[in-house]
């Protein structure tokens, strides 16, 4: 499989976009220094973040470009070194993008917990209570094989002593639920910090999910928590979604430390 196999268009606003995103998730306090990684599917082809290499100094002809299997078929630099954790979510979904970032909060609790607390009902957003999927050295087969457990029917998880990964039909959608699972854990971290906070029921979820179906019926605006993605998705369209992680004016757009996990997009559901 090579470039030609897909748009080269699409393929260069994939890499524009992957550039971008590391921009913010620097601004975004979600990554340090060469941490996290993203990625956007392009048919047969991923773009993905090249590795150590600082995110500040990544520009579009730096992303790497590998086939499913992993093999690099274009860019100067290699891949992330997590790019089988990547390729393990885009194998076993129809996913257009995938986040993973070492945010604090993230990190944090996934330290101290099997499976984060339902504190808000904003889980449902991801599939409900975010799991953790367990201890295994980056970069490598098992950490995949242990994140790919920890996703089944939700759209991130946690990993242990690490930080978190999301992923989304478009960088926009994986990026948001990157941060929502960092806003998240904040809210863990302070609940902790001022006592025992009380854990929503699955009743009390469940209620929810019907209010956002009722919504979606009237016409509302929540996404659905967990769409069954196509095994199979086709040729990806970055373009669609080219303000993903934007930061067109070539600064960064800096998010409200504390804002509100829904995020940046009037498509974003706001209940
Ligand atoms: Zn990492």
């Amino acid at each position: 499989m090579t470039t030609d196999a897909v748009s080269t268009d699409a393929l260069a606003a994939a890499r524009l976009e992957v550039a971008e995103c590391g921009r913010r998730m620097i601004a975004d306090g979600l990554v340090l220094g060469t941490a996290g990684n993203v990625s956007v599917r392009v048919g047969e082809l991923v773009a993905v973040s090249p590795s150590g290499m600082a995110y500040d100094r990544i520009e579009p002809v730096d992303v790497a470009v590998v086939d499913l299997d992993g093999n690099r078929v274009d860019g100067p630099h290699a891949p992330s070194s997590e790019t089988p954790m990547h390729l393990a979510v885009y194998a076993e979904t129809g996913a257009g993008a995938v986040v993973h970032h070492h945010g604090l909060h993230s990190a944090a609790v996934s330290t101290v917990v099997e499976e984060l607390p339902a504190l808000h009902y904003y889980v449902l957003q991801l599939g409900g209570p975010v799991r953790v999927a367990r201890y295994a050295t980056y970069g490598t087969a098992e950490l995949a094989r242990a994140v790919h457990a920890a996703l089944q029917d939700r759209t991130a998880a946690l990993m242990q002593n690490h930080g978190a990964v999301a992923h989304g039909d478009t960088l926009e959608q994986a990026y948001d639920r990157a941060r929502l699972v960092e806003w998240l854990c904040a809210l863990h971290v302070t609940a902790t910090g001022i006592g025992t906070p009380r854990v929503l029921t699955g009743e009390e979820l469940a209620a929810v999910a019907r209010r956002r179906t009722g919504s979606r019926h009237e016409g509302g605006l929540p996404r659905r928590a967990h769409p069954r993605h196509p095994r199979s998705p086709g040729p990806r369209h970055p373009a669609r979604s080219a303000a993903a992680c934007s930061t067109r004016s070539g600064s960064p757009r800096r998010a409200p430390r504390a804002a509100p996990p829904s995020t940046s997009r009037s498509s974003a559901p706001r209940w």
